[in-house]
């Protein structure tokens, strides 16, 4: 494979490594859900940053049960709830003052039996003053504890292409606590307070409609929200985009599973709220301008926030968030048509994608792995900033887990690519600078450094080590009569022949032009003309095939020196092998010679 391919098939193998490990780790259900956490809580931090910047409806305000009003009504009436008499006063108190709406995050559960001229009243003024909303509840009590009651069908609404809602089982209940029968058949103005929260715990979302024997009921938001924007309808259609649109400003955007997603507004108590004592205090003072200031046009909520009464909710703002603020939220969400909308999955895959590819271009592209880094972090850092930006203007949630993800794991195995990629490049480089071309035996070069390193090792370990020298016979002739081309592939065979006859821990060279050497690492003398034989013989009984493509044989005289006997420096054992060569030479050739006197000439 050459060097291109090779880099192709290791960019393309690696990308298919990070996808299939992402899509494996979003198969498995539990680190699925431990991404949906992650991304849950940068959802978290984004909303605590941009709902400083979000202001409440000043047309909502809380009246609220806290300690103090709790107090006031025990003193006064000895009992939590209160008598109906006493909600029924608190409406007829608050109606002179013309309020938008009155809201009651309360349940005003079955009749008192012994009390029940406070109950009509309270009867009463539900059912007279059409600003008034109350609630219910959908659970899913076995009906051995209570029968299912059936519910009147001014409550009731249809949803058409509702797939949404209907594939989340949580939206659909079995049973309901009603509220008192007179105002169950004498209002239309109750609706839903149910509330679901995340698997940890917090309440993100809220489901405008639940489905309970065969109809769909409205959140007590999304009832009052309509009458306020005059939207009269039961019936409803959720387009293709998985939205209802009421009019032309106000939509729900549901998410999959067929709620809508809050747009929290800051941290708790960031609505008005006017304590209940002191709405009582100034009806009983006949305070007109207390109660005109405060409530005129106002959509009042209703509900309790005292510690003593707990009704505190977990949030992405906060911890101690109060259930009526909630339900307040829910409602200006609907009134400013700012639900959050979260991006399509396409959209994700694609911004995902980018990020990783321009991760994996940084480690690619920069030789200083602190540029990739930084880079790395620039991305994410700068992907984070525009994801805070997006939810602060446009109420829009992009996915900030899966290109972290993404890129992380491209990050790694991009380097570890880079790293092999790099690795295989230096391999190839040295290779190249310690091989000779022809032969592919080791150079010159290497050869010397060799002879250096055997050296220094026998002389520290008192060692032994063995050189043989090579040399074709009669090779000037054999050009002349074969021709050059063919007298290369013979060098090239007879190296070939060399290699295959020695061990790996020896190291054959090309010593220069048609003389070859062979280094035998721990190898003393005997063994080393043993070897020289082996290779003597080989080459005498091999047949050479030409560049013309017929065969012939030669012949190969061979020189042996051996460390420490023949000499302790890298010029002495060569001049030793050179003259044992010298004396094979003068003998006949095609033999090995390991021992030379003293005078012999080299050459
Ligand atoms: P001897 O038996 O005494 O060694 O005779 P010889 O002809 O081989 O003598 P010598 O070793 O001095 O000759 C070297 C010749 O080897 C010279 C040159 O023609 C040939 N030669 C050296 N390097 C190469 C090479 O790379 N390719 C080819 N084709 N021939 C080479
Ligand atoms: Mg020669
Ligand atoms: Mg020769």
């Amino acid at each position: 494979m050459n060097k291109k391919l090779w880099i192709k098939f290791a960019y393309i193998s690696a990308s298919l490594l990070i996808l299939g490990v992402f899509l494996y780790l979003i198969s498995i259900p539990l680190t699925r859900d431990f991404l949906n956490k992650i991304e849950n809580t940068t959802f978290d931090l984004r909303q605590n940053i941009v709902s400083k910047h979000k202001k409440t409806s000043d047309k909502i305000v809380i009246v609220d049960v806290n300690d103090a009003s709790y107090e006031y009504i025990i003193d006064k009436y000895g009992s939590w709830p209160a008598p109906r008499v006493f909600w029924a006063n608190l409406i007829t108190n608050l109606e002179p003052s013309k309020p938008g709406m009155m809201i009651f995050d309360l349940l005003f559960l079955k009749r008192y039996i012994s009390d029940g001229n406070s109950d009509l009243e309270l009867i009463n003024a539900v059912n007279n003053n059409k600003n008034v909303y109350v609630s219910m509840n959908l659970d899913n009590y076995p009906s051995e504890v209570r029968i299912p009651p059936k519910l009147p069908r001014t409550l009731q609404n249809s949803i058409k292409n509702d797939f949404l809602i209907k594939q989340n089982p949580d939206l659909s209940y079995s049973n309901c606590r009603p509220i008192i029968d007179e105002i169950l058949n004498g209002t239309k103005n109750i609706g839903l307070i149910n509330v679901q929260r995340d698997k940890d715990g917090i309440i993100r979302t809220m489901p405008p409609f639940s489905y309970y024997d065969g109809a769909y009921y409205k959140h007590l938001t999304i009832l009052a929200g309509l009458d306020y924007l005059n939207i009269d309808n039961n019936t409803f259609t959720m387009n293709s985009n998985g939205e209802i649109v009421f009019d032309k400003n106000h939509t729900l955007p549901l998410t999959k599973e067929g709620k809508v997603i809050l747009n929290w507004y800051g941290p708790e108590w960031s609505f008005n709220y006017v304590p209940l004592w002191k709405v009582v205090n100034a009806a009983e003072k006949n305070d007109r301008k207390f109660l005109d200031d405060n409530f005129k046009n106002k959509i009042i909520f209703i509900g309790v926030t005292a510690n003593s009464l707990s009704d505190i909710k977990s949030t992405p703002v906060s911890y101690m968030f109060p259930g009526v603020e909630v339900q307040a939220t829910f409602l200006n969400n609907l009134l400013d048509n700012n639900f959050i909308k979260k991006t399509g999955i396409f959209f994700n895959i694609f911004i995902a994608l980018l990020m990783a590819v321009l991760t994996g271009f940084g480690v690619m592209k920069f030789k200083a792995p602190l540029k990739s880094v930084l880079l790395f972090f620039a991305l994410q850092a700068g992907y984070f900033i525009i994801s805070i930006l997006l939810m602060g203007a446009f109420n829009i949630w992009v996915n900030l887990t899966a290109p972290f993800v993404l890129s992380i794991l491209t990050f790694a195995i991009a380097y570890i690519v880079k790293y092999l990629i790099t690795s295989r490049d230096y391999e190839h480089t040295y290779k190249l600078a310690v091989t000779d071309g022809l032969t592919e035996m080791y150079n010159h070069r290497y050869f010397q450094e060799q002879m250096t390193n055997n050296i220094q090792t026998a002389k520290r370990y008192n060692g032994v080590f063995s050189l043989i020298m090579v040399d074709i016979d009669f090779f000037k002739k054999f050009n002349d009569t074969y021709g050059h081309q063919s007298g290369d592939a013979v060098l090239r065979q007879v190296a070939q022949t060399i290699k295959r006859n020695i061990r790996s821990t020896d190291i054959p060279c090309r010593y220069g032009g048609e003389e070859m050497s062979v280094i035998l690492t721990n190898t003393n003398k005997e063994d080393a003309v043993k070897t020289a034989i082996k290779i003597c013989e080989a080459v005498r009984n091999k047949e050479f095939e030409l560049a013309t493509g017929d065969w012939t044989h030669v012949t190969i005289s061979l020189g042996v020196a051996s460390m420490p006997e023949n000499g302790d420096t890298t010029e002495k054992l060569i001049e030793y092998a050179d003259k044992c060569l010298y004396v094979a030479k003068r003998n006949g050739r095609n033999q090995v010679i390991s021992d030379a006197p003293e005078d012999t000439p080299t050459e």
